[in-house]
């Protein structure tokens, strides 16, 4: 956490966990994730899909439904309000007003019977303004996010529109009501790439003109880059590392945020096939034991198995859940990820029949391979 956000958080949430009740069992998609965001910052929330990002999110609109729910002891507050303890009527009036989302995909998020001026407006009527008010509005607020000839484009329908322009409706309708906050997921996933950086630049400008904070939930650590001032990476649906942007692309410390950067592609660089990390997110119904990255890690070693990491200081406003904090020789002898071993034996070969069992027993015994082949490196 980093001092200006200690200061004045705007949003505190400390231990949420968020759990889904399935027949498959429990899967713990937040489990114990604490952060803050001050007021008029940007901070990015990053991981692969399945890390527990989105759940965040919706946990903090407490937009969780059944089987799913938000577990006992996990504490959401914003602008100093327990959002944990309120009732619906004061949801439905922090939900739009003082907190708003973009979502990926905007054609989901527009309906596409309702010209988009009709729907911008509708958010200003939802929380108590006139019908002229609201379309005045609408109308504003399409100039402001940079739509030309907003008075007549108030007046089409979503599939008139690029997609673009679509994410510039749906981002007006998110600003119109001046939040606090916005939580934007995935804002610019579904567009190309010109398109993608205008978004984000606009993203910018409205945050610096408005002093929004704004919560950017996204896979991309460039995307994180252009827009961010401090990012949280997720791995397992617990926080692994964070640190404010230029420590994090300097000094990443957790070797799955090692991956992601390593993963990004880079400009002048010829690559037949870009570098990704092996191996997939357990799922949450069956986190493994011990470091929730252990399979995927070239550095795990038995600690990793033993022991679940916490979160360590690596510096001023970076910490990082990972062993290496306290045995950092270890990072000079990476080894073939589990996964990787295990696919090498065959194990997790595609279209395998394996029961989870067999997977265990492989995983176990390579692990303990691992473990071992360390001790002979004398660097324990
Ligand atoms: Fe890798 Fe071990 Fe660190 Fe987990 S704790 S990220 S397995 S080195």
């Amino acid at each position: 956490m980093t001092d200006r956000a200690a200061a004045e958080p705007l949003l505190s949430i400390r231990n949420l966990h968020t759990f889904f009740y399935t027949d498959a069992g429990v899967a713990r998609s937040v489990d114990g994730v604490s952060l803050d965001i001050a007021a008029g910052e940007t901070v990015g929330l990053v991981g692969e899909s399945g890390c527990g990002k989105s759940v965040t999110a919706m946990s903090i609109l407490r937009l969780i439904r059944p089987p799913g729910r938000v577990e006992a002891g996990s504490e959401i507050v914003f602008e100093g309000k327990d959002i944990m303890g309120l009732g619906d009527k004061e949801l439905r009036a922090i939900r739009g007003a003082r907190i708003a989302m973009v979502f990926q995909e905007p054609m989901t998020a527009l309906n596409p019977v309702f010209t988009v001026g009709d729907q911008i407006a509708e958010v200003v009527r939802i929380h108590g303004g006139s019908k002229e008010e609201a379309w005045k509005r609408a109308v504003e607020m399409l100039t402001v996010v940079g739509i030309p000839s907003p008075e007549q484009r108030a007046k089409e329908y979503p599939h008139q529109l690029s997609g673009g322009m679509r994410q510039r409706v749906v981002i007006a309708m998110a600003l119109v009501l001046n939040p606090a906050l916005v939580i934007a997921d995935e804002p610019t996933t579904a567009l190309d790439v010109t398109i993608q950086a205008q978004i984000l630049e606009l993203l910018k400008d409205l945050q610096q003109k408005f002093g929004t904070s704004i919560l950017l939930i996204t896979h991309d650590l460039g995307v994180v880059a252009e827009t961010a001032s401090r990012v949280i990476v997720m791995y397992g649906g617990e926080v692994v590392e964070e640190a404010t942007v230029e420590e994090l692309f300097k000094k990443a410390h957790h070797p799955y945020t090692e991956g992601l950067l390593n993963a990004m592609p880079q400009v002048g660089e010829a690559k037949e096939r870009l570098n990704t990390i092996p191996g997939t997110v357990p799922p949450p119904t069956a986190w493994p034991k011990g470091c929730r990255f252990r399979d995927r890690c070239p550095y795990s070693w038995d600690r990793c198995e033993a022991e679940h990491p916490p979160l360590y200081s690596i510096g001023e406003g970076h910490v990082s859940r990972c062993h290496l904090a306290e045995e950092p020789q270890r990072r000079a002898h990476p080894h073939k990820p589990i996964v990787e071993q295990i696919a090498d034996e065959g194990g997790f070969a595609r279209g395998s029949q394996k029961g989870e069992r067999d997977v265990a027993a492989e995983r176990a015994a390579v692990s303990a391979r691992v473990g071992s082949s360390d001790k002979g490196k004398g660097i324990s």
